[in-house]
């Protein structure tokens, strides 16, 4: 198979906070390597959250023609 290349662009996927709705939600431990646990945390409010396997802030690329 030949290399493919395309231009991306990175995008920020960020989580507001489901308890106070203004802070966002940031990865405070490392992944569970079993079940993808990793715990989150508000900056603003303290609200925990367990998300799975995806941290959050993270960095994602999509194409230039691509949308959200
Ligand atoms: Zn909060």
């Amino acid at each position: 198979m030949p290399e493919l290349k395309r231009e991306v662009r990175p995008i920020e996927v960020n989580y507001v906070c489901d308890a106070c709705g203004k802070g966002m939600m940031a990865a405070c431990g490392d992944m569970d390597p079993k079940t993808g646990a990793i715990d989150h945390r508000c900056m603003i409010c303290d609200h925990q959250q367990v998300f799975s396997w995806q941290p959050y802030p993270r960095v994602e690329h999509i194409g230039l023609d691509e949308n959200f």
